[in-house]
């Protein structure tokens, strides 16, 4: 019997860049850099991940003072080809000129000379048109191929795509786990209806509700021991789960230990069957109601 295709998630073609499938498992790095483990344990999971399939690597410039760009940049020394790049501006630097000087801040730790993919990491007060501009002079110039958003709710998605070149944002990245479903009631419809992928942060319920009791829930217990899987696994499974037929949720969860990583990379041979699916809305239904979008 062959074995199933690799779950991805399709990026849609834009004015210069043709679509691109990346694996629906990526590489979060939050709090690295950050001194908590040593730099090379860091380098060697990122590196680890890469070589198991997760290609997609998220960093910002917030996360330890751009420490974590910097961990990126030494992961990626002698590989940056095997992996799609993504960082984040902060929105009081998403300025017309500000959010270039940014990103080449970025660059430099990074060590390398374009992202794949750069989001604007919350709304903030600079308006869209001119954070907009900034980003459309970095795919000019070839610094960015694609750029996105981060934490937007539908209302801000409907008024950035109203924007000229607002249609051509990538992705929306927004905190999303079995415990926090939020975003399923109008947030990810829209998304579908106009073709932009989300990318889900916090997919081990890190944060937001429910957070670490979801991992210590009987029935996730009961569930994943059933299939032999973890329950980390369970939860990155669910995330990037086809609905009607479709994968369009990006999971990036970060893992520093390797037993971690290697869990993680092994999630993208997993497909839940729909028993289990169906046992797990029962447990933690999406809301019928719109919400707060969650934050961190
Ligand atoms: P996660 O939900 O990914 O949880 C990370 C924690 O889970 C770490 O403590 C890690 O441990 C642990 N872990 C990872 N894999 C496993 C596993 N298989 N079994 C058990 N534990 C595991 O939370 P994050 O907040 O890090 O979110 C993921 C990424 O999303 C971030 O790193 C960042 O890139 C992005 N993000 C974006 C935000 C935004 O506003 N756009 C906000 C927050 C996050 P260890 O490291 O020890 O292996």
């Amino acid at each position: 019997m062959a074995a199933a295709p690799l779950p991805r998630v399709r990026l849609p073609a834009t004015a210069d860049q043709p679509a691109r499938d990346l694996p629906a498992i990526g590489q979060g790095t939050w709090f690295m850099g950050e001194g908590l483990a040593p730099r090379r344990d860091e380098v060697r999971a990122l590196q680890q991940g890469l070589e198991l399939g997760l290609t997609l690597i998220d960093t910002a410039e917030m996360y330890a003072d751009g420490g974590a760009e910097q961990v990126v940049g030494v992961a990626l020394a002698d590989r940056r080809d095997s992996a799609f790049l993504v960082s984040k501006v902060y929105p009081w630097n998403a300025g017309r000129d500000s959010a270039i000087a940014a990103c080449e801040r970025s660059l430099e730790r990074l060590k390398t000379d374009h992202l794949d993919l750069y989001l604007l990491h919350w709304p903030g007060n600079i308006p869209l048109e001119e954070t907009l501009e900034a980003f459309e002079r970095l795919r000019e110039s070839g610094k960015i191929r694609r750029f996105g958003v981060s934490n937007f709710d539908v209302d801000e998605m409907a008024a950035l795509h109203a924007l000229p070149g607002g249609d051509d944002c990538a992705v929306n990245q927004v905190l999303y786990h079995l415990g926090s479903r939020g975003i399923e009631h109008s947030l990810l419809p829209w998304q579908r209806d106009h073709g932009i992928p989300a990318m889900a942060y916090c997919p081990l319920a890190q944060a937001g509700s429910l957070r670490r009791e979801l991992l210590s829930d009987p029935e996730v217990l009961d569930i994943a021991a059933g299939l032999g899987i973890t329950p980390t696994q369970l939860l990155l499974a669910w995330a990037i789960r086809p609905v009607d037929g479709r994968r369009d949720v990006i999971a990036i969860p970060k893992a520093t230990r390797p037993e971690h990583v290697e869990q993680n990379a092994g999630v993208l041979a997993i497909q839940l069957p729909d028993e289990a699916l169906a046992r797990l809305d029962a447990a933690f239904p999406a809301p019928e109601r719109k919400t707060p979008l969650d934050i961190v």
